[in-house]
């Protein structure tokens, strides 16, 4: 097998090695990052004996010590690749330089080992939240109009631009009005096995505790997904599925205007049920929090996702729901996740939604890394091994308590793995299932925003934060720098989630309105 036979623990405190010049994270690796904004010259001499062979970028790698042809090159205590040629310590490590290791084998993993002992719980954590019939709550108070199939999403949103503007201000508890269009309903094999998972996708979105998790359905009648397909024939808490007030199916009325018109009377009729609710205080516990990262560079594995990941822990102790997702950033490192299942069960499905992903690349003549982007790289980050390693931190270190294939409504309380792909968008579409609270790292970059729910932007890196400071909300570069460590940018981000979810600060993404489609992942064929 390519790796250690024990793992690295993501428990163990990660050691970090700090110069102003670069950041080893483990004892044991051979390469480290450049922290510099503007990076190493040739003959600069980062203490430790060390001294740079060539021009080496920030965040790139430099060798610590000389590496021999077919040696493991090891970042995080792990192998990311073995070298292809000899390298002289000083050099810069870079991707053409290292052979990517297979991945590790699916039927030689430790399952739940090492579970982690629960750490004390944090008491008396609470938010402003809105309570729902279903026992969940809201982070923020929507009218959510949920649509069965893109061809009424032109219609939607025309209807939702005049409620905007036409009923809205007189409901000043409503924050928002959302057309929850997308890409999928008809043209479609909806019968075939694939199509099961853009369909609960949506239905758990049109039941979405910011909404108030009773939905306003627009269908638009030929459709293959019917509204009765959509929620198996009845409404939640037994209403019935047809009704102007429930589903408005646009093919039974005369003309556009009319069509609107009835649009416009059931939303209103909706926005004066959700005005008359009010925030309330509620438990940390009713916080389902969706992590992913984006532009990843070489910073998000010591910098934002190790941040998140001591938020992701402190989440999980004041009895919430944290989400780790992204299956191809999680493959590579599935050797250090299966030992820390809550028992062999959450191990084995760890290992389901593994094989299912590698069996859909392959059918697509595809493997995990084609995952990485040039960005990516352009970040200093080789191959999806060492994006993997760095990606799998935010998860944090308690034990993973469910998985929950794509899609599906997560009801476990703790830290669950909620199988999606890393693509930001779909994958921040598959987390709305369950989240109502999103926290995304990014290094490179991107003004990523959902219009469910608040996106909290972490960058890796304090130039991107400066770069963008009214896009990114918290910077975690600070602790590249030596200015804050992880535990104080983790305990900000915790503290930081409670403020948002209760309306008390917004998010950049919120303040500009950002707000990126829907694209639910349709792995079946379309017709
Ligand atoms: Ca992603």
């Amino acid at each position: 097998m390519w790796y250690e036979s024990t793992p690295f623990s993501l428990r163990e405190p990660i050691q970090y090695l700090l110069t102003p010049l670069y950041i080893r994270v483990h004892a044991r690796d051979t390469v480290a990052i450049i922290v510099h904004p503007d990076g190493v010259a040739s003959g600069d001499n980062l203490g430790d004996g060390i001294t740079a062979r060539e021009r080496i970028p920030q965040a790139h790698k430099i060798a610590l010590r000389e590496i021999q042809p077919g040696d493991p090159v090891l970042r995080y205590g792990q192998i990311i690749g073995h070298a292809n040629r000899a390298v002289p310590a000083g050099s810069w490590v870079r991707e053409e330089m290292l052979v990517m290791p297979a991945a590790p084998p699916l039927d030689a993993l430790s399952l739940a080992t090492e579970i982690p002992v629960p750490e004390r719980a944090l008491e008396g954590y609470t938010f402003e939240g809105y309570r729902n019939p279903d026992g969940s709550a809201g982070t923020k108070n929507i009218l959510g109009i949920t649509t069965t199939v893109q061809c009424v999403a032109p219609t939607v949103d025309y209807a939702v631009r005049r409620i905007k503007t036409e009923l809205l201000p007189r409901f000043p508890n409503v924050d928002d009005v959302v057309a929850i269009t997308h890409s999928y309903g008809c043209g479609v094999a909806i019968e075939a096995p694939g199509a099961a998972i853009p369909i609960r996708t949506l239905k758990h979105i049109s039941l979405h505790s910011n909404i108030g998790t009773r939905p306003l359905i627009v269908s638009l009648g030929c459709e293959k997904l019917q509204p009765a397909r959509l929620f198996a024939g009845e409404m939640p808490g037994g209403l019935p599925i047809f009704g102007e007030d429930n589903v408005i199916r646009l093919q039974d009325y005369r003309g556009f205007a009319e069509t609107v018109a009835v649009i416009l009377r059931a939303a209103e009729k909706r926005l004066e049920l959700l005005d008359r609710r009010r925030r309330e205080s509620v438990s940390a516990a009713s916080l389902v929090v969706g992590l992913q990262c984006g532009g990843s560079d070489a910073f998000s594995g010591v910098t934002c996702n190790p941040a998140v990941g001591y938020a992701a822990d402190l989440l999980v102790r004041a009895g919430a729901t944290v989400l780790f997702s992204e299956v191809t950033e999680v493959r590579d490192a599935i050797h250090l996740l299966t030992p820390r299942a809550a028992n062999q069960d959450v191990a084995r499905a760890l290992i389901r939604e593994m094989r299912w992903y590698d069996e859909y690349l392959a059918l697509g003549k595809a493997d995990r890394s084609a995952n990485t982007t040039p960005g990516n790289k352009r970040g200093g980050l080789s191959n999806i091994v060492e994006k993997a390693l760095g990606s799998v931190v935010k998860a944090g270190s308690s034990a993973i308590r469910a998985v929950a294939t794509h899609g599906e409504r997560v009801t476990s309380k703790g830290l669950v793995f909620a199988a999606t792909p890393a693509s930001d968008f779909i994958c921040g579409t598959q987390q709305l299932a369950s989240m109502n609270m999103h926290v995304f790292t990014t290094g490179e970059g991107t003004p990523y925003g959902l219009a469910l729910v608040p996106v909290i932007k972490i960058s890796s890196r304090t130039a991107l934060a400066e770069k963008w400071p009214d896009l990114i909300d918290i910077d975690a570069g600070r602790i590249a720098t030596g200015h804050a460590g992880i535990q104080d940018v983790g305990w900000e981000i915790f503290r930081f989630i409670l403020e948002v979810a209760s309306g008390r600060k917004q998010t950049w993404a919120e303040h500009w309105g950002l707000q990126n489609a829907l694209s639910p992942f349709n792995p079946g064929p379309v017709t």
